[in-house]
């Protein structure tokens, strides 16, 4: 048995392949897992608890039908997702993770964070996380119907495809000294992230001591998955 990781997924109704892979998915490997955990940007956006779109529910369904299950489904924001609450939970029977969380993964203590807070050179998007994730942002942005909420979510996302095509790879990578910071600050040798969509099991030194650095893949025509278990963790792509 293993527990599984992903991440940034970014589900979109308007993706039938990549819609019809997470099902797929949830249906044939997650249901085999010790736990699932999902470490953000499972949607493209979220807009609210409340959004009740049938394309939305479907997704919903699935996550529901594996908590339903017994499988314990462990469900992080990214930085696309932020606004998940209590109506989340109760609509798909998850567990919220705070950004960052320690685990006991099978006796190894493990830091799980988005990653997107430890791209520290990338200024801007430092600077709109915090806005976004004020209080005051997330309420005003909430009181809103339905309707200007998914239109004003299509606007922010055509913004940040356009930061993402301006910026240059280097500075929306991790930042290896916060990586450090954070894996001393949390007292572990293993973190596992996603956000970069560069997947790769990096080895590096904390305190004079081995240290690894795990990175979630994203999904597109096939999907990545990390499995974990006693002997060590080992990252797989998957495909229907
Ligand atoms: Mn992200």
């Amino acid at each position: 048995m293993s527990t599984l990781f992903i991440s940034d997924l970014h589900l979109d109704a308007n993706l039938p392949e990549l819609t019809e892979l997470f099902v797929h998915f949830m249906r044939e490997q997650a249901p085999t897992a010790d736990a699932l955990y999902i470490l953000g940007d499972l949607f493209e956006a979220w807009v609210g608890d409340d959004d009740d779109r049938e394309s939305t529910q479907l997704f919903i369904n699935e996550l529901r039908a594996l908590s339903d299950k017994g499988i314990p489904l462990y469900i992080m924001s990214g930085n696309r997702d932020f606004l998940f609450s209590a109506g989340f939970v109760k609509r798909t029977g998850c567990q919220l993770l705070n950004d960052p969380t320690i685990i006991d993964l099978y006796g190894m203590p493990t830091l799980l964070m988005h990653g997107d807070s430890l791209c520290t050179d990338d200024v801007q998007h430092q600077e709109s996380r915090s806005m976004l994730r004020s209080d005051n942002w997330k309420s005003r942005f909430l009181s809103q119907p339905l309707k200007e909420r998914i239109q004003q979510a299509k606007e922010y996302r055509s913004m940040s495809r356009k930061h993402l095509k301006d910026t240059p790879e280097a500075i929306m990578d991790v930042n290896t000294d916060a990586v450090v910071a954070a894996m001393q600050q949390h007292d572990v040798l293993q973190l596992i992230h996603g956000h970069t969509h560069r997947p790769h099991i990096h080895p590096l030194m904390v305190n004079g001591k081995d240290a690894k650095r795990i990175v979630l893949g994203d999904w597109g025509n096939t999907g990545s998955v990390l499995h974990c278990n006693k002997i060590g963790c080992e990252l797989k792509p998957y495909s229907v």
